[in-house]
């Protein structure tokens, strides 16, 4: 390594020295994993486990979320669950000894069905059309969504669809037992998604809690594997004293906490308006890039503060794109939490600017 390498190396290891919030990375495979590690990630933040029933498994999912019956839909379950346990050994194991947070599935729920126009053409368009295709058609109509985005989404799905929630808990669960028993130091965290009530929260718990000791008992392995939830619902933010009674950590969703404080799409905003605003100065910067302070981030200090006046064993982190974002590292080191989480890439960077935040940032310390 040359004389710059060197000095970046060493800029990067003062910075570790001095930070207080940790850096994690969001990676959803093995080989992100050990790349975001190789950079200097302390663990994933954000495994989001929606990029793993893409491709050759979308026809699992479909039968799952558009199951005739409990025995079509329990198929379904049983054929991904083996796959999910390879996909959650691999990446335990690539952050061997490091918190590896899973989160639950939680897809908009068009970007899995098949597109209902594209299935009225086939049929239409069939001499002899499918009885499947139709059925399935009827399906795909009984669950459209005008918003999918504010739809059947994370948490939600995880109680609507029964046996998903128990599959992939059940698949952390195996995952690590196996890796326990090849002599691993597993960490993994379970977060359930798009949380707007405790309510929710304690079910899904209850559930995720029921199948950790169902297979602690199997495998007879105790796993320690704490569950948490996202805040990224501004009614979130505002119980999350009620909501940290039965929560073991809280990640930030800033992109959807945005979205859903401003009341601005996600997909669509920046591509309509956005320019616009930018250029009258409405906006100093895109909300979605760096954290609003003055709105989300109120939310942010205050479900922190609630959260921890509960349970002040909480652990804190973002997992939006905020986390790494410069300026909004700064803010959240302020505002106390224990990690940022993002891509691998922005790693580095992020190393750096949580040290500055720490030489710099005002109240700086943490907030318990
Ligand atoms: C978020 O909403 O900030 C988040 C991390 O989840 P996703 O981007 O997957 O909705
Ligand atoms: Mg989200």
């Amino acid at each position: 390594t040359g004389p710059l390498t060197q000095a970046v190396l060493s800029l990067l290891d003062h910075a570790d020295f001095v930070r207080r919030l940790e850096v994690r990375a969001n990676a959803d495979t093995p080989e992100d994993a050990a790349r975001a590690r190789r950079l200097g990630a302390q663990g994933i933040g954000l495994c989001r486990t929606e990029h793993m029933f893409l491709g050759d498994r979308r026809a699992l999912v479909e039968a799952m979320i558009l199951a005739r019956d409990d025995t079509a839909r329990e198929a379904a379950l049983a054929a991904l669950l083996p796959l999910q346990r390879e996909d959650f050994t691999g990446i335990l194991a690539a952050m061997d000894g490091l918190p590896v947070t899973i989160r639950l599935l939680d897809p908009p729920l068009h970007e899995f069905l098949p597109d209902r126009t594209d299935l009225a053409v086939r049929i239409a368009s069939a001499a002899r059309p499918d009885p499947h295709d139709r059925e399935l058609l009827t399906a795909v109509e009984r669950m459209h969504e005008q918003n999918p985005m504010l739809g059947l989404r994370g948490v939600r799905l995880g109680l609507a669809v029964p046996g998903l929630v128990a599959m992939q808990v059940r698949a952390v669960a195996e995952a690590v037992a196996r890796r326990l028993r090849d002599g691993g130091r597993p960490r993994a965290e379970i977060m359930i998604p798009l949380v707007g009530t405790v309510e929710e929260l304690r079910l899904a718990r209850a559930e995720a809690e029921r199948v950790l000791a169902e297979v602690a008992t199997e495998t007879g392995t105790t796993p320690d594997c704490p569950i948490g939830t996202m805040i990224e619902l501004p009614r979130a933010a505002l119980t999350a004293g009620r909501i940290a009674e039965v929560a073991d950590f809280f990640s930030f969703g800033t992109n959807d906490l945005t979205q859903t404080t401003w009341g601005l799409s996600r997909d669509d905003a920046e591509a309509s308006f956005f320019p616009l605003y930018l250029e009258k100065g409405v906006f100093a910067a895109s909300p979605f890039e760096t954290l609003d302070q003055e709105g989300v981030g109120r939310l942010v200090e205050l479900a922190v503060k609630a959260g921890r006046a509960v349970n002040s064993r909480l652990e804190t982190g973002v997992c939006g794109e905020h986390g790494g974002d410069p300026e909004s590292i700064h803010f959240f080191h302020r505002a106390g939490l224990d990690y940022v989480s993002c891509s691998p890439f922005r790693i580095p960077a992020a190393r750096l600017e949580a040290g500055r935040a720490a030489l710099t940032g005002a109240a700086g310390g943490d907030s318990r």
